[in-house]
């Protein structure tokens, strides 16, 4: 092909092609790589000829062909980038750059660069869609000349495109990309497996078409009876799905009877419909249900109606319809996006497209290590979708192998929250069952059900792990679980009895609306069930015989002599309550918060008194503190008007040793009120600094103040 053959076509898809620039892209790229032969036997412009021409194909505009004819100029030759935003300005340098960039990482076995690699490709197409186009549109050519590759590499970059570019092609939409590079890379893959079906697919061609024939006609028939304009034919599967079908499903050729399936292109979206009743009535639909991909698109923009019928001989076939443009979209994808959109090339927030990447742009930021991300990839951004029903008829799209639980999830974040269980197509089924297309789920909930850990080994998807593991922390959920778990322990010790396994909690777990014992001990530190109601559930005949058990008292000193600070419990998350901080030394007692832990209030506090309404959540607590450990106390102290009393006051303190973190006392005429905040170490020495600031000349008198702000702190 030279610069002549290449307009006259590159014109008949693009009239208002910019030819100077695209002759000087030419010139330019031909004199960089001059020398340079493909294995093929043809100069490398020839290349960069054929990718600019897919890309005029696709209907994308001046810049992009003209990048495509030197997109690989910074790669293979020495010419550097900023001779490129030299001579072709800086809009054709980005998108060279970006394609040169994602060339740059080889896409190897390594994780991390794996990772590296996905990451700057989705980079760089966030910023520019067109940069996806140019690299798809290289990969097919390079895919359509690979046979002339020594086999190794062939085979390398076959994988490659099976992995990652048909992947890619899909995800953006472009379906008739995905199938030949899908095509090619089997052929490349398994050249004989791929011959052999070529082969089959031609065999019996004519007696396949012959049958689609008695199906059409009567259907195109009756549309013009109706009134409707349509384009009816039957198309032939592409090889590579045959091969999914036979590989995957495990289906014999010889009984995949959909080789070919039927579309009808038609006009209006309303007709659409309207045509879907005729063909129903025309031949009778497999099962009840068709996939409305018109009212729901499926996330890459698709939309279409599908429907299943059975033909002539009981055989299933498979019909499309949809508009015309929804057509054009299914084929193109994003380019079809761009076409429409002249002269925008980011795709903003409402593309469906973009919904897409911007969430894989958010997610990966979440994930730290590069597995995680590769997982994500291979099961949001390459797995086939699946179609599910919600019991109104929405469509729901997911992975394939998605469970109830991230079905859940996708009707919505609340409903997975407190997902109980689920009914598949009307019997009741574990959160873990996968889910098949087609399936209708509906989603039990409670008010009292929470995500536990072991739904991270449920949910399939990263958006759902993302957000289960976000609600665990937020819930301190680790904590909480932990003090349910002592909190039952006591429980059973008062009873001589030890925490029985989690397995066999699990009946009492289950009987409570909960999947695992994890479960059964979150709701008894968040109060929805106390722990003396399930160690009755566990031990109905055991009862609590600890109160005047001596063995227990002993245990009970030795326990706080060997320190605990919440009975019993180690490790537990807990803060003072700031309305009576308490110090060693004071009857204090713990309340336990909805995922904040524990509180401690001094027994004799006004808030701690309402606390005990609920008793069911406050534990024992005993004190247990180093030495060096300091408690924030604030004081109200009353004073008569005296020069240098805040200076008294705070030397008086000094000598015991005792920190004043802040005073605040205005003197006035008469007596005047403030606060101070010390730190001390126990109820002793605060008793002593009370002492001292009595003996201070000119102080009325002083208290812990109960109540009210920090206002010093
Ligand atoms: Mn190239």
């Amino acid at each position: 092909m030279n610069l002549a053959e290449f307009i006259i076509q590159a014109e008949a898809w693009n009239a208002n092609i910019n030819i100077p620039l695209i002759r000087k892209a030419y010139e330019f790229s031909d004199k960089a790589h001059a020398g340079q032969i493909r294995e093929s036997g043809d100069p490398y412009v020839e290349h960069c000829l054929h990718v600019a021409l897919i890309l005029a194909e696709w209907h994308l505009d001046s810049t992009t062909i003209a990048a495509g004819l030197i997109h690989d100029v910074v790669e293979d030759t020495s010419i550097k980038l900023d001779k490129i935003k030299q001579e072709f300005g800086e809009e054709i340098a980005i998108l060279v750059d970006a394609v040169t960039k994602i060339g740059a990482v080889k896409f190897q076995s390594r994780e991390e660069q794996q990772v590296e690699y996905f990451r700057k490709m989705l980079l760089s197409i966030a910023k520019d869609i067109r940069v996806i186009l140019m690299k798809l549109a290289d990969r097919l050519h390079n895919m359509r000349t690979l046979e002339h590759l020594p086999e190794e590499k062939r085979r390398r970059i076959a994988a490659e495109t099976r992995e990652v570019y048909a992947p890619l092609a899909h995800r953006f939409g472009i379906a008739k990309v995905k199938s030949e590079l899908e095509d090619l890379s089997l052929r490349f893959l398994e050249p004989e497996v791929y011959a052999d079906l070529v082969k089959r697919v031609e065999l019996k061609k004519d007696e396949r078409e012959e049958y689609i024939r008695r199906i059409v006609t009567p259907i195109r028939k009756a549309l013009v009876d109706a009134g409707i304009k349509a384009e009816v034919y039957g198309r032939a599967k592409h090889i590579d799905s045959i091969y999914r079908k036979i590989k995957i499903r495990k289906v014999p050729f010889e009984q995949i009877a959909d080789l070919m399936a039927i579309r009808i292109l038609i006009r209006t979206k309303a007709e659409c419909y309207h045509a879907l009743g005729i063909v129903h009535e025309l031949w009778k639909p497999v099962g009840r249900k068709f996939a409305d991909y018109i009212a729901t698109p499926k996330p890459n923009n698709y939309q279409s109606l599908h429907t299943a019928i059975f033909g002539p001989e009981e055989n299933i076939v498979e019909i499309q319809i949809r508009t015309h443009e929804m057509h054009h979209v299914a084929e193109n994808g994003i380019a079809a996006h761009w076409l429409y959109k002249e002269g925008k090339h980011q795709l903003d927030k409402t593309d469906q497209q973009m919904l897409w990447l911007r969430d894989v742009l958010d997610w990966q930021k979440d994930m730290t290590n590069p597995s995680e991300f590769l997982e994500f990839l291979k099961i949001d951004l390459f797995a086939e979708d699946i179609y599910v029903y919600t019991p109104d008829g929405e469509i729901k799209h997911l992975p394939a192998g998605a469970t109830s639980l991230d079905f859940a999830f996708a009707v919505h974040t609340e409903v997975g929250l407190h997902c109980s269980g689920a009914k598949v197509n009307g019997k009741i089924c574990p959160l873990t069952t996968r889910l098949q297309s087609g399936d209708e789920v509906e989603i039990l909930t409670s008010p009292h059900r929470h995500p536990t850990h072991d739904w991270l080994n449920i949910a399939t998807t990263s958006n759902v792990k993302n957000r289960i593991r976000r609600w665990l922390k937020q819930a301190g959920y680790e904590q909480a679980v932990a003090l349910g778990r002592e909190l039952l322990e006591q429980e059973l010790k008062k009873r001589r009895q030890k925490l029985p396994s989690n397995e066999d909690l699990l009946t009492v777990a289950q009987g409570l609306a909960q999947t695992s014992a994890e479960g059964l001990f979150y709701i008894i530190s968040n109060g929805t069930v106390s722990a003396n109601q399930v160690a009755q559930k566990i031990f109905p005949d055991k009862a609590d015989e600890a109160k005047d058990s001596i063995v227990e008292r002993v245990l009970d000193r030795f326990r706080s002599e060997r320190g605990i600070k919440i009975e019993g419990i180690s490790n537990m998350m807990f803060h003072f309550a700031g309305c009576c901080q308490p110090i060693p030394g004071e009857d204090v007692i713990g309340y336990v918060t909805r995922g904040r832990g524990v509180t401690i209030h001094r027994n004799d506090c006004p808030v701690a008194q309402e606390l005990t309404k609920q008793p069911e959540r406050m534990v024992p607590v005993t004190w247990d503190v180093s030495k060096d450990q300091n408690f924030v106390v604030r004081l109200e102290v009353n004073v008569a008007p005296r020069k240098n009393i805040l200076a008294e006051i705070t030397e008086s303190i000094a000598d015991s040793k005792t920190n004043v973190r802040g005073a605040d006392i205005n003197i006035s005429d008469t007596s005047s009120t403030g606060y101070m905040v010390v730190e001390v170490n126990n109820l002793s020495q605060l008793e002593r600094v009370l002492d001292r600031i009595r003996k201070v000349k000119g102080v009325i008198s002083v208290k812990r103040a109960i109540g009210g702000e920090h206002s010093i702190e």
